[in-house]
């Protein structure tokens, strides 16, 4: 392998983000090899990227399927150490010859692999926003202390990014006076208030432009992904709630905005493909193929923008006000969210309940200041149960 070779670690590689990111690695041989991937508890597809794409590790999180992972590697004949585990997951994200990490296990389990990634000082490619949501001072902090550098992987956020100048401080220094962050509105946009009570699993996941895991799914449904995106965008470009506008964008073709302070207003435009802001932090500050078609620009014909509904979308309001809220109000939000949308996917409650859950964890919880991550773990664990227990009575 030359020394050029920027040597990644791909948490969550068996998951869409993780799917995508492979792709756009396997279309540059010259540029990037894999140096570990890693996976919960699905060994078959992360045995057949190992075969593909030779890491010399692959990590999934308990012993029994790291066994069975490993006699299958052993009987295509895999070089690739198969290991497992918390601490395992903290090895390879830091591991001295790793350059780039690309951060996409879903949910709160990607908060430690992703912060031992920063703490090493790598070049951290986010798109596990749950991390940010629920620690995003500390994670920042980190950020600074180590020289890690951290580059947006939601197509929001890379496109800011995108359209922000290369050194910024606060927005004001930047000449910013707001962020328009874009969202779809998802499946349920126009579907009449009095049958969402009703809708489906499948029909939550059924996203109109982006094709994703099933949490992120449901929480595009719901809207808390706007809502957690809208805290991930305070801490990532440091600014406050109120300094960003949330949109609805129903084509999907305009990833967000930022206007200036003499009117101009700059906006990154592409296919909904994940490739593009996967290719886009991969080469950063270099642009490279990503595989995404060119967009249509004349097919697109038109583009739509129109105000966030509250009243449809009580999770967004209940985001909303958590981000101004601060201290531990988004940590207890994302905790809450992450129980209430497992049990809706497992048809334990319906579609309206995960907002109430939602709502009855952060009324339960007293808000404190999310100091260190011992108290970010016990108010995650906390606002856990309580959910759970809402679940319950609910279901
Ligand atoms: P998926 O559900 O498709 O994949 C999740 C990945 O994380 C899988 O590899 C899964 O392994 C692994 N994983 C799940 N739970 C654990 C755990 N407890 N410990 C270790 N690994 C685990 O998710 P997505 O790819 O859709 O999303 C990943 C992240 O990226 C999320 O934070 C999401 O919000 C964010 N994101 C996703 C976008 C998208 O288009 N999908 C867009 C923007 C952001 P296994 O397969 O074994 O279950």
């Amino acid at each position: 392998m030359s020394d050029s070779l920027q040597q990644l670690t791909i948490l969550g590689a068996t998951g869409s983000i993780g799917v995508s990111t492979l792709d756009v690695v396997a279309r540059h041989p010259d540029r990037y090899a894999v140096f570990a991937l890693t996976a919960h508890s699905r060994w078959q597809p992360l045995a057949e990227q190992c075969v593909l794409h030779k890491p010399q590790y692959a990590v999934l999180s308990g012993a029994d399927e790291a066994a069975l992972l490993s006699a299958e590697l052993k009987r295509l004949g895999s070089m690739t150490e198969v290991l497992f585990g918390e601490e395992a997951l903290a090895q390879v994200a830091s591991h001295s010859e790793v350059d780039t990490v690309m951060a996409a296990i879903v949910g709160a389990a990607g908060l430690l692999p992703t912060l031992a990634a920063v703490n090493s000082g790598k070049k951290v490619l986010l798109a596990n926003k749950e991390a940010l949501v629920m620690a995003g001072g500390l994670f920042t902090q980190a950020v600074a202390d180590s020289g890690a550098v951290l580059l947006p992987i939601d197509s929001e956020h890379n496109a800011i990014f995108q359209c922000m100048p290369a050194q910024h401080g606060t927005l004001a220094e930047a000449g910013v006076r707001k962020i328009l962050l874009t969202g779809s509105g998802g499946p349920f946009r126009q579907t009449p208030l009095e049958t969402l009570k009703l809708v489906t699993p499948d029909q939550a996941c059924a996203h109109p432009n982006w094709s994703m895991g099933r949490k992120i799914s449901v929480d595009s449904a719901s809207m808390m992904n706007k809502g957690l995106e809208l805290v991930e965008a305070c801490w990532l470009f440091n600014c406050a709630p109120d300094k960003i506008d949330i949109v609805i964008h129903p084509q999907s073709i305009i990833h967000s905005m930022v206007e200036y302070m003499d009117g101009s207003m700059l906006a990154q435009l592409g296919n909904p493909d994940m490739r593009t802001p996967i290719a886009h932090a991969l080469a950063w500050p270099e642009r490279i193929d990503s595989g995404v078609a060119s967009l249509d620009i004349v097919a697109t014909a038109r583009l739509d923008f129109e105000a966030p509904d509250f009243g449809r979308f009580p999770c967004l309001r209940l985001a909303v006000e958590a981000a101004k809220a601060g201290q531990t109000a988004p940590a207890i939000l994302n905790a809450a969210n992450e129980v209430a949308v497992e049990a809706f996917l497992a048809e334990r409650i319906r579609f309206d309940q995960i907002a109430q859950i939602i709502d009855g964890t952060l009324e339960a919880i007293p808000l404190s200041e999310p100091e260190s991550l011992s108290v970010v773990q016990e108010i995650d664990r906390r606002a856990r149960d309580v959910a759970k227990l809402l679940v319950d009575r609910q279901a």
